[in-house]
């Protein structure tokens, strides 16, 4: 019997299977590892919407949508991924990329901080215990403290100017929910009491009211999880936006979002997150979770019910599973 040569076996066999591994593609992977938490995570009906905002105690619980955008664009999805949903603090690295490209690191550095907290994030304590700063720009103080040192020419043109920024990492214009940000205006007393105590330390780089009402306004944008994607993939495609090819933040200051991300994304459960996911997310009371792979893809979850922190239950689970199946956290080896 004539023996077939090693390589040619070789090559036989991998012609024999090249259909079935043009089948198990990246995205095909991304989907089986999507799919996959969706159903281990579905019937978790653990925590509630957030409460001290009576427009998100109103959203439907059950809306449950994951979504992966990657650096070159592809977009893989499962469930609710076309709803809208107010975006939250997960707007807050959006902002902190404003203030750093407008401005560079040292207004971060000297203006707000970029210690972690470990406390809530609306927390008064955090800025009223003889700290220097309003502690990172992850947390409401420092979030509030970065929307009133925005730079611009008449303080009306700064609400635009950052709906604009937000559109412009999602590659599409961004809208406000108008419900949301006049419950969330009529609903904000903790944050009112956290605006004055930033004007009294003298921390603040416009008037309060306005700064807050700004505030209220980023809070209230409305999002998909898909819109939501493609900002987190925008940072992980080291400021580029995937989808629109436009350029939206400098490469010097990707790494300093994802620093403050990481540390304290989640507030007093930012730890944990780190322990479990490995990767810089940010959370909203939306229910809303981006997380960013650098240099591969982002990952959000949406479901509304948050844990005792604020953030979305559904949401970190699906996020850790597809994180540990696909191997994606920063600290492995
Ligand atoms: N606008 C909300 C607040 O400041 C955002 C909080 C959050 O999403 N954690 O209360």
């Amino acid at each position: 019997m004539a023996r077939i040569p090693a390589a040619r076996l070789l090559a036989g066999l991998c012609l024999l299977w090249a259909p079935l591994l043009f089948a198990a593609s990246p995205d095909a992977a991304l989907q089986a590892a999507l799919d996959s938490a969706y159903s281990a995570v579905e019937a978790d009906d653990s925590g509630e919407n957030a409460q001290y905002i009576p427009a998100l105690a109103a959203a439907d619980p059950e809306a449950f949508g994951l979504v992966i955008v990657t650096v070159d664009g592809r977009v893989i999805e499962r469930g609710d991924t076309g709803v809208p949903f107010a975006i939250m603090s997960a707007a807050k690295p959006f902002t902190l990329a404003l203030l750093l490209q407008q401005q560079g690191t040292q207004v971060v550095l000297e203006r707000i901080g970029v210690e972690p907290t470990g406390l809530p994030f609306n927390s008064l304590e955090g800025i009223d215990r003889g700290v220097p700063k309003p502690l990172n720009p992850m947390v409401n103080a420092g979030a509030i403290t970065a929307v009133s040192l925005l730079q611009v020419d008449a303080p009306e043109q700064r609400w635009p100017l950052l709906l604009d920024y937000y559109g412009r990492f999602a590659g599409e214009p961004l809208e406000l929910m108008g419900d949301v940000y006049k419950s969330v205006s009529q609903s904000n007393y903790r944050n009112r009491a956290l605006v004055n105590l930033l004007q009294v330390n003298g921390w603040l780089g416009a008037d309060p009211s306005s700064t807050l009402d700004v505030y209220n306004k980023q809070s209230s944008v409305a999002v998909t999880a898909r819109q939501l994607a493609a900002m987190g993939a925008t940072l992980a495609n080291a400021g580029i936006n995937p989808l629109s090819g436009e350029r939206v933040l400098d490469a010097q200051y990707v790494d300093e979002v994802l620093a403050l991300m990481t540390l304290g994304g989640f507030y007093d459960e930012s730890g944990w997150w780190a322990y479990s996911a490995g990767l810089p997310a940010k959370s909203g009371v939306g229910g809303g979770i981006v997380a960013v792979v650098p240099g591969r893809m982002a990952i959000v979850g949406y479901s509304p019910r948050l844990s005792a922190a604020g953030n979305s239950v559904r949401g970190m689970r699906a996020i850790q599973a597809i994180s540990r199946e696909l191997e994606l956290s920063l600290f492995l080896p």
